[in-house]
């Protein structure tokens, strides 16, 4: 079959079953299939493609037709300009999670040699992230999941931070010692239970549990984080973390229960707080 043919076959059933940008994961996924550019595809329509090649294809639009992320399929997801390695033991690294690391990085201009600490670092998106644009930083990143661990470490390896970034396998912050970072930040699972089955199928139904929900009202972990961030901070240090939409007040709440100075929220493009950070002074 002719490489055209096949494409506009593909964006058909695409179009069909609903999937957003039909053309652009038609064409992704016939660039892994053929391991080509996607240029190629339209540089040589007339390319005859085997029986194969062509049954390889479908079973790749069938995944994604069944709403499986396009992301974990191709096995990559950009984040800050850098490709990630994602599976489906780790969340896919969204585009709101970079305002959690432009406001980390503009705080780490004031520090000479920071210590960071990553809670649940997922696919290490935010803590390798974080390495390569400062390179004087010490970034800790700790998951309850050693499968999520290491593809943070694949991830590490691939941007050459691996001896700047310690993975840890451990939940929250009791196992660290008094006064050690200069930044704890985390972007929590922050789902409430009942809220799974309003997101998109896309989401509940292939990313990790796990990295999605934080009890019955979402807030669980971000309490914990909070509560515990204070022990392990330097005077001085930060908390940041991603919060949910509509969660902005409880969580403000929070922060000034535990003690926080100079809070404030960053907002997202639809113009939702979605980072909150708070120093702590003692
Ligand atoms: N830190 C990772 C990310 O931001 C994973 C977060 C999570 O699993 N909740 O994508």
């Amino acid at each position: 079959m002719p490489l055209k043919e096949l494409y506009i076959s593909g964006k058909n059933r695409l179009i069909q079953s609903g999937i957003e940008n039909p053309e652009l994961e038609a064409s992704l996924l016939l660039s892994i299939t053929l391991d080509i550019n996607i240029t190629d595809i339209y540089a040589h329509p007339e390319k005859e493609i085997n029986t194969d090649k062509v049954s390889e294809f479908n079973q790749l639009l069938q995944r994604r037709i069944k709403r499986e992320p396009i992301a974990y399929i191709l096995g990559e997801k950009e984040f800050y300009s850098r490709s990630f390695i994602v599976t489906p033991k780790v969340l896919i690294p969204r585009p709101e999670t970079e305002i959690l690391v432009e406001e980390t990085l503009t705080i780490l201009k004031e520090i000479s040699s920071p210590s960071i600490i990553d809670i649940g670092t997922g696919s290490g998106c935010i803590a390798v992230t974080i390495s390569c644009e400062c390179e004087n930083a010490r970034v800790f990143a700790t998951d309850i999941s050693l499968e999520a661990l290491m593809i943070a470490m694949e991830n590490a390896k691939r941007y050459d931070v691996l001896r700047r970034v310690s993975f840890i396998c451990s939940d929250y912050l009791t196992s660290f010692k008094a006064k050690s970072f200069d930044i704890v930040l985390s972007n929590p699972p922050y789902i409430g239970e009942g809220d799974l089955f309003g997101l998109e199928p896309d989401v509940s139904d292939f990313e990790p549990k796990l990295a999605l929900l934080g009890g019955k009202d979402g807030l669980d972990r971000i309490r914990t984080i909070a509560s515990q961030a204070k022990r392990v901070l330097k005077n001085g240090g930060w908390c940041i973390l991603e919060i949910g939409a509509g969660q902005s007040e409880r969580v403000l709440e929070l922060f000034e229960e535990s003690g926080f100075n100079y809070i404030s929220f960053a907002k997202d493009l639809s113009g939702t707080k979605r980072v909150i950070k708070g120093k702590w002074i003692r």
